[in-house]
């Protein structure tokens, strides 16, 4: 069966095996690209704070994400890159399904002095332990060899 071909019967599955391109370009916006310029040079994150409503927005974003009050230059702000463990999981397949060689601890991360997260993963071999709450920073790569993406932070710990 081809593309221009009816199908008739719904319970007839409909599928092509091959390769198909799909290119995709991602830029990061005005906010994600100050923030990627920043840890290329600082061990510490960028966030902007809403001067209506003071929410904190990290990842920081150039609008308010409650309020849609706009951040001005003077909103933006410097905080720790650490903070707390709000959620964990233990993954010990990779993205494609094939089991890891060592699990690793997945961690939602509430970050310090704002009202955002990010994901990280958490640098430990004791995979029994309660990660909940737990208090953890950023571990950069060396200056010199930080790219401007997420992965500039090797882990956290
Ligand atoms: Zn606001």
């Amino acid at each position: 069966m081809g593309y221009l071909e009816k199908q008739t019967d719904p319970t007839t599955p409909m599928h092509w095996r091959g390769d198909m391109q799909a290119d995709y370009f991602y830029p990061s916006g005005i906010a994600g690209d100050k923030f990627f310029k920043h840890i290329m040079e600082n061990d510490t994150f960028l966030a902007t704070k809403c001067s209506k409503c003071n929410k904190v927005l990290f990842p920081p974003r150039m609008y308010c994400e409650d309020c849609f009050e706009e951040i001005i230059e003077s909103d933006w702000i410097e905080v720790p890159s650490s903070g707390t463990i709000k959620l964990y999981t233990i993954a010990t397949l990779n993205a494609h399904g094939k089991k890891l060689e060592n699990p690793k601890v997945v961690a939602f991360i509430d970050i310090d002095n704002t009202d955002g997260a990010l994901l990280g993963i958490i640098n430990t071999n004791d995979f029994s332990k309660d990660f909940l709450g737990t208090k953890v920073k950023a571990i950069f790569k060396s200056k010199g060899s930080r790219e401007g993406t997420l992965k500039d932070i090797l882990y956290w710990e």
